[in-house]
């Protein structure tokens, strides 16, 4: 894949880690090797996927002149924390719409994301109801920013187009060389499913390299086939940026949805186990709305024997731990 030829600034600092967990490994059983490739481990304040799409979002903003940046997300959005992060770092303005999507949920005060959204110097946080067209809301911020004189460039939600997912297919093409270098067999990634550009990416990025190494996505919020769709057409348009030879197979897009418990962010007990075993045993910090369910996903999985005895599975952590500290009473309960 060529990503010469598109806007990209220079946000990673070389390959994220592939390390194995033998002690996950061994509590579950000893019959599946763990193996974590640590995004959560990417620079950009306190880490996480958003800086892979974020390499690629904020060039393309600065290559059109942009000195502003308008995003959205929840109200403890890692993507907004991390847009916030490369803004302050590249002097950029950066604004957030925030959306409620459990009523109540935003506390101006509130710890973790919402914390750092504020010590990482953003402009303006605008707090809409679960629902609202955020698209519209940031059209609006923009149409108001531009008629003070600014240049604003929205990102859409999780970076989440066909330029941001071509930061996950960079990390699938960074896997596969890893995995060569390392003589690593893996018989199957993990990934978490949300705005659904990592899972897209990674999808494009493991048929670029043709690397057939079956991907799998846990989903945060949507049901299966809802989410699947959405993978699906965000992989076809970065496969065409790309251009991807044969584009991206339908039945390689897979996704699991019992993981998702009463919905988006709210806890489940899976999840605060998955957060306190990868904490417990590997000391891993996991987050409680995506890398948590994820590897709830993951824990589940090889319990029921989803993956065959002796078999390699990699989970991708995309990070998110600072949303930890807005869920203390979640974990001092359990
Ligand atoms: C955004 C996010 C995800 C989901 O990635 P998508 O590309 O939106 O599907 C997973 N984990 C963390 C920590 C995130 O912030």
């Amino acid at each position: 894949m060529n990503f010469t030829k598109f806007p990209r600034r220079n946000y990673l600092q070389g390959a994220t880690p592939i390390e194995f967990m033998p002690a996950l490994t061994k509590a579950l059983g000893n019959d599946v090797k763990l193996y974590i490739k640590r995004d959560d481990l990417l620079p950009g304040s306190a880490g996480g996927n958003k800086t892979r799409k974020l390499e690629f979002c904020i060039a393309d903003a600065m290559e059109k002149g942009a000195d502003t940046i308008i995003t959205c997300g929840a109200v403890q959005s890692n993507h907004a924390r991390l847009t916030a992060s490369w803004s302050a770092k590249e002097g950029l303005d950066c604004h957030l719409i925030l959306e409620e999507r459990v009523k109540g949920s935003y506390k101006e005060e509130a710890s973790g994301n919402n914390f750092l959204f504020e010590l990482l110097g953003v402009k303006s946080i605008g707090v809409v109801a679960g629902g609202s067209d955020m698209m519209g809301e940031m059209e609006k911020k923009a149409a108001e920013l531009t008629a003070a004189g600014k240049k604003p460039y929205i990102i859409p939600g999780g970076a989440s187009n066909a330029i941001g997912a071509m930061g996950y297919a960079v990390c699938a093409e960074e896997t596969m060389a890893q995995l060569n270098e390392m003589r690593l067999v893996v018989d199957h990634i993990i990934v978490p499913s949300g705005s659904a550009g990592t899972h897209a990416g990674m999808m494009v990025g493991m048929t670029g390299v043709n690397g057939n190494i079956p991907i799998s996505g846990v989903n945060v919020s949507r049901p299966k086939d809802v989410q699947e769709e959405i993978v699906y057409k965000l992989a076809v348009e970065t496969a065409e940026k790309l251009e991807v030879k044969g584009g991206v197979a339908r039945e390689g897009i897979v996704c699991f949805d019992q993981y998702v418990g009463p919905g988006y962010s709210l806890p489940t007990d899976s999840m605060v186990e998955a957060v306190n075993l990868f904490a417990k045993t590997e000391a891993i910090l996991l987050d409680p709305v995506y890398s948590g369910k994820a590897a709830a996903g993951l824990i589940d999985l090889v319990r029921k024997g989803h993956f065959a005895k002796g078999s390699t599975v990699l989970f991708l952590h995309t990070g998110g731990s600072p949303a930890l500290y807005a869920y203390m009473d979640t974990f001092r309960q359990a």
